[in-house]
């Protein structure tokens, strides 16, 4: 079983908690941050974060999930109004068998639209200005 022991504070989201890596934050509050993922699968992908480490959601305290989930379905209507989306898919990946690249527990959130397909997990790298230009319309409806 995964054991909070296996947390890595080497990790990528560890070292944007810690300021050590710029991101384009669109919330944050004591317990959780969100922020854009650099490889959206499609415009509008937001990742939200607890700040306690826990690898994913195996090893993670269940009041923290608690708290999670409810940023989670925030982001998740901020998105939806802003990309005019039909939908939002929400994923969360554990271990690398399941496709868990960044082993800092973490929510994607992501607007669907009918009829266009998603891009690829960790794919292309999108433009800074995209990405800080999407961050700033999400803040803007999440104030
Ligand atoms: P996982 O596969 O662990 O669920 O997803 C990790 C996500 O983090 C991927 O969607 C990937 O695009 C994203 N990602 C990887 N490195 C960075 C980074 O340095 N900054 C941000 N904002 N996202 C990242």
């Amino acid at each position: 079983m995964t054991s909070p022991a296996d947390y890595d504070d080497n990790n990528i989201f560890a070292k944007i908690l810690r300021g050590e890596i710029p991101s384009h934050r669109v919330y944050e509050d004591e317990r959780t941050i969100a922020f854009m993922d650099v490889m959206p699968q499609a415009p509008g992908h937001v990742l939200v974060l607890p700040k306690a480490p826990s690898r994913n959601l195996l090893d993670a305290d269940p009041a923290t999930l608690t708290h999670a989930i409810s940023v989670v379905q925030k982001i998740a209507n901020a998105v939806k109004d802003v990309f005019d989306a039909d939908g939002v898919f929400i994923a969360q990946f554990n271990e690398s068998a399941a496709g868990q690249t960044v082993f800092h527990l973490h929510f994607h959130v992501i607007p669907r639209h009918e009829g266009v397909a998603l891009k690829p997990h960790s794919g292309k790298m999108e433009d800074g200005a995209v990405l800080a230009a999407n961050a700033e319309k999400i803040r803007a409806v999440l104030a």
